[in-house]
């Protein structure tokens, strides 16, 4: 029996797929909605965004990806690119479209000597940490491991070794990318050096990331973990001062927030404000332990967990099952002085929501040492990355928390208008073009004119084609794969 699905969205041309001749053609898997693990196929990271796409592709190598890039070319239906479904604005999944799920290409070659690795964009940053880490090497990516590489090194790329390595962007050698009309190129400094420029920082919008070559750091034994203390104006703001001041081997990130009732904090600081700050020293042990010292003594902790630890071990284990229902502001700020710490903690204590959270990340170092102009990711001279979140139960309560996630983010709101593209919700399009500031806007849009022209690869933070770009520069055919 042939199994037939239509596109469902008014914006596509109808159209009828054969489920058997697409299956014949594929490495990798077709689940369609009739089966038992479409559910748990279909499902995201967050929780409420729950759409129903008329098939998900799990493939298992290019050549699929190239199979169901044409697909989506040719049927007209909308092509959501997940790696691994961390998207906040959703855009991982679809209504009545095509989900090119990379999650079963988890290919990993490690050269050890030249320190390197080539990563097929399946692996989540965790497994790949874990990876690499068994021979003392690492690949800066964010706080939690269950983010797929292929998102967050599309994005930037912000973490633990940001102050002393850089962004995940800046460790990216080469890529593999499957384009709009299908065919597999290789993109690195020299062949389509144009391509390699827009996928650090422009994220989803050219193509299909099969595979990145990352540079891999000797980061072993860390100084590392959680420590907690009272959020207070004064701690917070002292807090941020030592992070500034401190050396780059250290990068922090600092959630203010309402304590949850975890078993590792004393039942008596349950639902007041904390600090809970992850910190990274990625170098000597004594020297870590002298650097972290003063942020011991901002105040007497809660929990301090901090110590040395194999750097992967930074990653704990995550339950697959945790689908948190969020609305969340990102931003760049220049300073937390004493009266913006006071704003913060006024906010998260006025906030309702099951749980709110101001996320402080201090920027510099090895980050700030690129050009703005090197890479799509523009914001290197920001001094400190702020995310604000609501957190609640029910996606139908979104509404409800609108007014005081605005009015937190326009009360941090300084100098700096930018924002990271990775943490943008569907904010429309005035705040892409945030993340995309001046020159590098029309520069992406440009080379979105060249690669992707009809804008196939468009459930993204979208950077619309630019005309006039498709007829000044070619595409080097021969550096196809
Ligand atoms: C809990 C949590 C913690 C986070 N922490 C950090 C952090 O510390 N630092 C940081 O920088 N970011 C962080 N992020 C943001 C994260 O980097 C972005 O949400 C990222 O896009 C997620 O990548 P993903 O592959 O998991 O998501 P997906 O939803 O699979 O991908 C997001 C989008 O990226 C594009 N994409 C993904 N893979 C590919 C590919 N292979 N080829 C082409 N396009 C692709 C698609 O457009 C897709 O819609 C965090 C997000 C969450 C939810």
């Amino acid at each position: 029996m042939t199994k037939q699905t239509h596109s469902t969205s008014p914006e596509t041309n109808p159209t009828t797929i054969s489920i058997p001749q697409l299956r014949a053609v594929l490495n990798g898997r077709v689940i369609t909605p009739d089966e038992a693990s479409y559910d748990e196929a279909r499902a995201v990271f967050y929780g409420g965004i729950d759409r129903r796409p008329a098939l998900i592709v799990r493939v298992a190598d290019a050549t699929d990806v190239s199979h169901v890039v044409a697909l989506a070319r040719e049927s007209g239906l909308e092509l959501a690119v997940r790696s691994g479904g961390h998207s906040l604005a959703g855009h991982s999944t679809t209504d009545g479209g095509i989900v090119l799920d990379l999650s079963e290409m988890k290919g990993l070659e490690i050269d050890v000597e030249r320190r390197t690795a080539w990563a097929q964009t399946g692996l989540t940053t965790g497994e790949y940490t874990a990876a690499a880490g068994a021979h003392g090497l690492a690949t800066g990516f964010g706080d939690t491991g269950s983010v797929g590489i292929g998102g967050i090194t599309l994005g930037g790329g912000v973490g633990y070794l940001v102050r002393k390595h850089g962004l995940t962007i800046d460790d990216l050698l080469a890529a593999e990318v499957v384009s709009a009309d299908g065919e597999l190129l290789r993109v690195d400094a020299e062949r389509h050096p144009d391509l390699f420029w827009a996928i650090r920082g422009g994220g989803g919008n050219f193509g299909v990331a099969t595979r990145f070559q990352y540079r891999l750091h000797g980061v072993d034994t860390i100084v590392g973990g959680m420590l907690v203390l009272p959020a207070t104006p004064d701690v917070i703001h002292s807090f941020v001062a030592e992070a500034d001041a401190a050396p780059e081997e250290l990068s922090t990130i600092a959630n203010v927030m309402t304590a949850p009732p975890m078993p590792l904090l004393p039942a008596e600081h349950h639902g007041q404000l904390v600090i809970m700050a992850m910190l990274v020293y990625a170098g000597e042990v004594e020297a870590g332990e002298r650097v972290i010292a003063p942020f011991r003594a901002l105040a007497t902790p809660i929990a301090d967990m901090v110590k040395p630890m194999r750097y992967p071990e930074i990653y704990p284990l995550e339950e697959g099952d945790y689908h948190p229902v969020a609305s969340a502001r990102t931003m760049f700020i220049d300073a937390i002085d004493h009266p913006v710490a006071e704003t913060i903690v006024d906010h998260l204590q006025a906030s309702t929501a099951q749980m709110a959270v101001a996320q402080i990340r201090v920027l510099g170092g090895a980050m700030a040492r690129v050009s703005a102009e090197a890479t799509a990711f523009a914001h290197r001279s920001s001094r400190i990355m702020v995310n604000v979140a609501a957190l609640y139960e029910r996606p139908n309560e979104a509404a409800e928390y609108e007014p005081w996630l605005s009015g937190f983010a326009a009360a941090l709101r300084q100098g700096d208008g930018g924002a990271y593209v990775g943490f943008l919700g569907d904010e429309g399009d005035g705040r892409i073009r945030e993340a995309y500031p001046g020159s590098t806007w029309d520069r992406l849009a440009a080379i979105k004119g060249r690669y992707d022209p009809t804008n196939l690869f468009r459930l993204n933070q979208n950077i619309p084609p630019a005309t006039e770009g498709r007829t000044t520069e070619h595409k080097e055919r021969s550096d196809s794969i």
